[in-house]
């Protein structure tokens, strides 16, 4: 590894200053555990890291009931799994939290590092983007909110600019009348990150039976997650039956542009997508109807 200036700003705004002054040669540094690989191997070789560990405004879990659920960036993998207020508002993400990664990993990886380092393999931005959630940024002269959909670009590529830090993810209050469910595969038991991962989300209309509004977001199945907006569409104002849900996860398997690796076969990911969009759309439904 190549020696490198190591920095700790205690606020936000320290940090994009200094990110600023390195002028794209400096690394946001949080957990780590995606980063320190990447140097170890001499894919990244950054002037400086600005570790933000010590920016007590990116810490913390609430919940506003405007708002919603307020994520700070620096939330580990583990505080999320085990947090009692996200299982009791967002059950789904200490549920998806439960199968990432080993206990290692959940300790020291961040909400924040999982969301900008961009890396498709991932679990969190299908969860988030299905529930409609937002990306707040801070840069050394500008703040915006964005759409967490729109942080993905290409493989490992996030709209973030070089003075930018993520700081937090805000996950609206589920509408009524709605249900999310994840489900994630992975083709091996040795082989930690999925090979797929597909979020469903439903909100039905005042009849309590036709769907009102689809989020189907595909993981792990392209350069970066996947809304599957023609199977989307295709359930608008419809009940969900068996063979309705099975056409969904067809169109939706035709929507992605997964590529043939040591996790499956183009063709196989397809099919594992295609099943288990058959298999969350039918279980948020029965869900979302009995609520
Ligand atoms: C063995 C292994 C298995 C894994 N399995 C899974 C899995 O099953 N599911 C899953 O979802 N993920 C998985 N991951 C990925 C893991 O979740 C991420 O590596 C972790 O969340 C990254 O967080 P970090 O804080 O360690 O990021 P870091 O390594 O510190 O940073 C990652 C990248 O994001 C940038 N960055 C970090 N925080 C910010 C911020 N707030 N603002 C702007 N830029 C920032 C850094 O500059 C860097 O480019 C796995 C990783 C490993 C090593």
């Amino acid at each position: 590894m190549r020696n490198f200036d190591y920095l700790e700003p205690v606020t936000v705004a320290e940090a994009c200053a200094l990110l600023k002054q390195y002028a794209g040669e400096a690394k946001v540094f949080a957990g780590g555990s995606h980063l320190t690989i990447l140097m170890k191997q001499g894919l990244y070789q950054p002037k400086a890291l600005v570790n933000i560990k010590k920016i007590s405004e990116l810490k913390g879990i609430k919940y506003d009931a405007k708002e919603g659920l307020c994520i700070g960036a620096l939330v580990t993998h583990r505080e999320l799994e085990t947090s009692a207020l996200v299982r009791e508002k967002f059950p789904v993400l200490s549920d998806a939290e439960r199968e990432v990664a080993n206990i290692r990993v959940r300790n020291m990886g961040t909400v924040g590092g999982n969301l900008a380092s961009g890396e498709p393999l991932t679990d969190l931005s299908q969860i988030f983007i299905a529930l409609d959630g937002k990306a707040k940024i801070s840069g050394s002269n500008r703040e915006r909110i964005i759409p967490v959909e729109e942080l993905f670009i290409d493989f490992y590529t996030t709209s973030l600019a070089e003075d930018e830090i993520l700081t937090q993810v805000v996950v609206p209050p589920l509408p009524v009348r709605s249900s999310i469910e994840y489900i994630r595969f992975s083709s091996s038991s040795v082989v930690d990150k999925p090979s797929a991962g597909v979020a469903v989300r439903l909100t039905l209309d005042s009849s309590g039976n036709a769907i009102q509004t689809a989020r189907i977001v595909l993981g792990c199945v392209g350069a970066t997650p996947v809304r599957a907006r023609q199977a989307e569409a295709s359930l608008a104002g419809k009940e969900l039956t068996p063979q309705l849900a099975e056409e969904t996860g067809s169109a939706a398997s035709q929507e992605c542009n997964p590529t043939s690796d040591l996790r499956g076969s183009e063709h196989y990911k397809r099919a594992i997508v295609r099943t288990l969009v058959k298999r969350a759309a039918m279980t948020a439904y029965k869900r979302a109807t009995s609520a």
